[in-house]
Protein backbone atom coordinates (compact mmCIF):
# COMPACT_ATOMS: atom_id res chain seq x y z
CA UNK A 1 0.00 0.00 0.00
CA UNK A 2 1.25 3.18 -1.07
CA UNK A 3 0.19 7.13 0.19
CA UNK A 4 -2.89 8.41 -1.65
CA UNK A 5 -3.73 11.94 -2.77
CA UNK A 6 -7.19 13.23 -1.78
CA UNK A 7 -9.60 15.43 -3.77
CA UNK A 8 -8.60 17.85 -0.82
CA UNK A 9 -5.67 18.55 -3.43
CA UNK A 10 -5.32 21.94 -4.68
CA UNK A 11 -2.86 21.03 -7.01
CA UNK A 12 0.26 23.61 -5.46
CA UNK A 13 2.85 21.06 -6.74
CA UNK A 14 4.81 21.16 -3.43
CA UNK A 15 4.95 17.61 -2.70
CA UNK A 16 5.81 16.43 -6.13
CA UNK A 17 9.11 18.98 -5.82
CA UNK A 18 10.01 16.60 -2.57
CA UNK A 19 8.99 13.49 -3.50
CA UNK A 20 12.54 12.08 -3.22
CA UNK A 21 11.49 9.65 -6.42
CA UNK A 22 9.48 11.20 -8.57
CA UNK A 23 5.92 9.10 -7.49
CA UNK A 24 3.80 12.06 -7.81
CA UNK A 25 2.39 13.70 -10.86
CA UNK A 26 -0.37 16.42 -11.63
CA UNK A 27 -0.51 19.84 -13.19
CA UNK A 28 -1.00 23.01 -11.37
CA UNK A 29 -4.18 23.71 -9.76
CA UNK A 30 -4.93 19.80 -10.77
CA UNK A 31 -5.38 16.98 -8.15
CA UNK A 32 -2.15 15.65 -8.08
CA UNK A 33 -1.49 11.44 -8.28
CA UNK A 34 0.65 9.09 -6.70
CA UNK A 35 2.35 6.28 -8.32
CA UNK A 36 2.23 3.19 -5.83
CA UNK A 37 4.96 1.36 -7.73
CA UNK A 38 7.34 3.88 -7.32
CA UNK A 39 6.22 5.39 -3.53
CA UNK A 40 9.20 4.46 -1.46
CA UNK A 41 6.64 5.56 1.41
CA UNK A 42 8.81 7.84 3.11
CA UNK A 43 5.92 10.28 4.05
CA UNK A 44 7.29 13.91 2.89
CA UNK A 45 4.76 14.02 1.09
CA UNK A 46 2.25 14.21 3.55
CA UNK A 47 4.39 16.52 5.50
CA UNK A 48 4.78 19.26 3.29
CA UNK A 49 1.01 19.10 1.91
CA UNK A 50 -0.38 22.69 3.01
CA UNK A 51 -4.11 20.82 2.66
CA UNK A 52 -4.03 17.27 4.59
CA UNK A 53 -4.59 15.91 0.70
CA UNK A 54 -2.20 12.74 1.15
CA UNK A 55 -3.16 9.84 3.26
CA UNK A 56 -0.31 7.63 4.70
CA UNK A 57 -1.02 3.43 3.63
CA UNK A 58 -3.49 3.05 6.51
CA UNK A 59 -5.68 5.74 5.18
CA UNK A 60 -4.71 8.49 7.80
CA UNK A 61 -4.95 12.18 6.45
CA UNK A 62 -1.26 12.94 6.99
CA UNK A 63 -0.69 16.89 8.97
CA UNK A 64 1.90 19.72 7.98
CA UNK A 65 5.35 19.14 9.78
CA UNK A 66 7.22 22.07 9.66
CA UNK A 67 10.94 21.09 8.20
CA UNK A 68 12.36 22.62 11.40
CA UNK A 69 10.39 19.50 13.31
CA UNK A 70 11.20 16.70 10.70
CA UNK A 71 13.36 13.95 12.44
CA UNK A 72 17.50 13.40 11.89
CA UNK A 73 19.32 9.82 12.08
CA UNK A 74 21.16 9.66 14.97
CA UNK A 75 24.16 7.71 13.86
CA UNK A 76 25.62 4.67 16.86
CA UNK A 77 29.51 5.25 14.92
CA UNK A 78 30.62 2.35 17.09
CA UNK A 79 27.99 -0.01 15.95
CA UNK A 80 28.52 1.23 12.54
CA UNK A 81 30.04 -1.59 9.94
CA UNK A 82 30.83 0.66 7.50
CA UNK A 83 28.98 -1.80 4.74
CA UNK A 84 27.51 1.68 3.00
CA UNK A 85 23.81 -0.25 2.80
CA UNK A 86 22.24 3.36 3.94
CA UNK A 87 24.64 5.20 1.45
CA UNK A 88 23.23 3.26 -1.23
CA UNK A 89 19.93 3.90 -0.02
CA UNK A 90 19.41 7.10 1.03
CA UNK A 91 17.76 9.03 -1.84
CA UNK A 92 18.88 12.34 -1.07
CA UNK A 93 22.61 11.47 -0.86
CA UNK A 94 23.01 12.62 2.35
CA UNK A 95 25.43 10.05 4.08
CA UNK A 96 29.13 9.02 2.92
CA UNK A 97 31.67 6.44 4.37
CA UNK A 98 35.23 8.24 5.18
CA UNK A 99 37.44 7.43 2.79
CA UNK A 100 40.43 5.74 4.26
CA UNK A 101 43.67 8.75 4.97
CA UNK A 102 45.66 7.22 2.29
CA UNK A 103 46.89 3.96 0.24
CA UNK A 104 47.04 1.51 2.53
CA UNK A 105 45.24 3.25 5.52
CA UNK A 106 44.38 0.35 8.17
CA UNK A 107 43.74 2.88 10.65
CA UNK A 108 40.53 4.83 9.58
CA UNK A 109 37.77 3.07 10.46
CA UNK A 110 35.09 3.27 7.89
CA UNK A 111 33.30 5.79 9.44
CA UNK A 112 29.63 6.63 8.50
CA UNK A 113 29.20 10.29 7.91
CA UNK A 114 25.81 12.56 7.60
CA UNK A 115 27.37 14.99 5.10
CA UNK A 116 24.50 16.74 3.94
CA UNK A 117 22.34 17.40 6.91
CA UNK A 118 20.06 19.79 5.06
CA UNK A 119 18.97 17.65 2.23
CA UNK A 120 17.63 15.03 4.61
CA UNK A 121 13.96 14.66 4.87
CA UNK A 122 13.64 12.25 7.54
CA UNK A 123 12.16 9.67 5.36
CA UNK A 124 13.46 7.02 7.58
CA UNK A 125 15.10 4.81 4.80
CA UNK A 126 18.76 4.68 6.14
CA UNK A 127 17.82 3.10 9.38
CA UNK A 128 15.19 0.54 7.40
CA UNK A 129 17.95 -0.95 5.75
CA UNK A 130 21.15 -1.27 8.30
CA UNK A 131 21.49 -4.75 8.48
CA UNK A 132 22.99 -4.20 12.07
CA UNK A 133 20.51 -0.96 13.80
CA UNK A 134 23.28 1.36 13.91
CA UNK A 135 20.86 4.36 12.62
CA UNK A 136 17.87 5.45 15.05
CA UNK A 137 15.54 8.27 14.80
S1 LIG B 1 5.48 8.87 0.45
FE1 LIG B 1 7.45 9.63 -0.27
S2 LIG B 1 7.89 8.39 -2.09
FE2 LIG B 1 5.72 8.16 -1.66
S3 LIG B 1 4.75 9.74 -2.91
FE3 LIG B 1 5.07 10.61 -0.90
S4 LIG B 1 7.01 11.69 -1.05
FE4 LIG B 1 6.89 10.28 -2.77
S1 LIG C 1 1.04 19.32 -1.61
FE1 LIG C 1 -1.07 18.67 -1.20
S2 LIG C 1 -2.34 20.22 -2.16
FE2 LIG C 1 -0.29 20.42 -2.99
S3 LIG C 1 -0.31 19.18 -4.86
FE3 LIG C 1 0.43 17.88 -3.23
S4 LIG C 1 -1.36 16.84 -2.43
FE4 LIG C 1 -2.06 18.57 -3.64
Amino acid sequence: MAYKITDNCIGCTICAKNCPVGAITGTLREQHAIDGGLCIECGVCGKVCPKGAVEDPSGVPCSKVTKEQWKKPIIDKDACAGCSVCVENCPKDCLEIEDPKFHGDIHTVAQLMFHKEDACIGCMICSKVCPIGAITF
